[in-house]
């Protein structure tokens, strides 16, 4: 509750790095509690980013874990004067929220509540966001490094913190010192309902299509001009509406997706996503993107197009199947904190999939986070609490798994 009334909103529009000056006063501030609780090298850098270590108490040969979360909050919803409101021991009600009775969080909206009854919630008062996403995971992270610290009878590896920038505008592992770092391997801690484990992401391709027209004086253009603007939008038009289309798929199915149009009658220029969970299926896309376009022009030879892909992410399964002790013993430290594993597809992208391919394979874990980036957004002081016991029995099981 403490940190979620610290702004640290981040910016799509900035072009600094941090995008926002003001997540450092968290990043500062935890860099110092860190220290506080004993962790000698836990320091903030100059692009904001926490490196902290948990020193190993055990003599086995123990990989480094690395467990990491992101300080920001979403562009989408204020995070100015956050006002936490805890409810205590909740019975299933409707959470009206006091500074704008019109937000209304209710069972029927938010059916995981329902779940959670007898347990605390914690909810913003009605303006802005509440912030625990992913101040949630912080929380869960410095709860941790307090009971390792408090209780050393919990073998466990070094454990490597990093609290990082910018994850809600895509720029979150941009400054990463993969070296300073030197974990073996990761969780991020940013997953919401209890039991939750991510370890497949989206693959994403970016599409750039440039359709050259034919210009010419619109007052003498009778047999002559051919207008770029009409080329792409009867290809646009061309494109199925039933399906391969965000507003028409779910679950484990791709699809391509326009995100912006620019240009005028001489030349226009689309940008496209390309979705799948199969990254070989990537191709498959494009190259159906492609024939349609083609089709379209195939009536005006005079005119041309250029098709520029540009890779974005990979699905992080690629990177965690070649490690399965990683997921294995994450399923395994939920089922001995008397929690099912759900683990679903996760139709985007998250830090974790990044790190994974710069050598830090990282799934996601559960935190408790709920209705993320609006003004309902909500967390059970419980399911964080469940998340620091799972924390502590994968350091065990990592621990006892390894040879002296
Ligand atoms: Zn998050």
């Amino acid at each position: 509750m403490r940190y979620v009334q610290i702004d640290t909103q981040s910016d799509p529009e900035s072009s600094t790095f941090p995008s926002t000056e003001k997540q450092k006063d968290l990043s500062g501030l935890l860099a110092s509690e860190l220290r506080e609780m004993g962790l000698a090298d836990a320091h903030m850098d100059e692009w904001g980013y926490v490196y902290a270590t948990i020193p190993a108490n055990t003599n086995k040969k123990v990989p480094v874990i690395c467990f990491c979360s992101h300080v920001d909050t979403a562009p989408d919803c204020s995070g100015t004067h956050v006002k936490p409101i805890l409810h205590q021991n909740y019975q299933g009600q409707n959470i009206i929220l006091p500074d704008d009775p019109t937000q209304v969080i209710s069972p029927v909206n938010h059916p995981y509540l329902l779940e959670r009854i007898g347990d605390d919630i914690i909810t913003a008062s009605g303006l802005t966001l509440l912030g625990a996403d992913d101040k949630a995971g912080v929380a869960v992270i410095m709860e941790l490094v307090q009971r390792l610290q408090k209780d050393p009878s919990i073998l466990h590896g070094a454990v490597r913190i990093l609290f990082t920038p910018d994850e809600e505008v895509g720029r979150g592992v941009e400054h990463v010192d993969m070296q300073k770092l030197a974990a073996d391997f990761g969780y991020t801690l940013d997953g919401s309902e209890r039991g939750s484990l991510e370890f497949e992401t989206f693959s994403a391709d970016g599409v750039e299509i440039t359709i050259q027209g034919v210009i010419a004086h619109p007052g003498s253009a009778k047999g002559k001009m051919i207008n770029a603007i009409k080329l792409a939008s009867a290809f646009l038009d061309a494109l199925p509406k039933d399906e391969w289309a965000p507003e028409v798929t779910e679950g484990r199915e791709g699809f391509v997706h326009p995100t912006d149009i620019r240009g005028g009658a001489e030349s226009a220029t689309i940008k496209f996503i390309i979705r799948d969970f199969d990254t070989a299926r990537l191709k498959e896309h494009e190259a159906r993107l492609e024939a349609t376009l083609k089709t379209i022009l195939s009536a005006y030879p005079q005119c041309s197009y250029s098709f520029i892909v540009r890779e974005q992410y990979r699905n992080m399964r690629e990177v965690l199947d070649q490690h399965p002790d990683i997921i294995r013993h994450a399923k395994s430290a939920m089922k001995a904190c008397g929690i099912d594993p759900i683990s679903l597809p996760v139709r985007g992208g998250t830090d974790g999939s990044r790190l994974s391919f710069m050598g830090l394979p990282c799934p996601n874990l559960f935190t408790g986070e709920m209705a993320l980036h609006s003004k309902q957004e909500f967390v059970s002081v419980q399911d964080m609490e469940k998340s620091v016991d799972v924390l502590v029995q994968l350091l065990k099981e990592w621990e006892q798994a390894a040879v002296e």
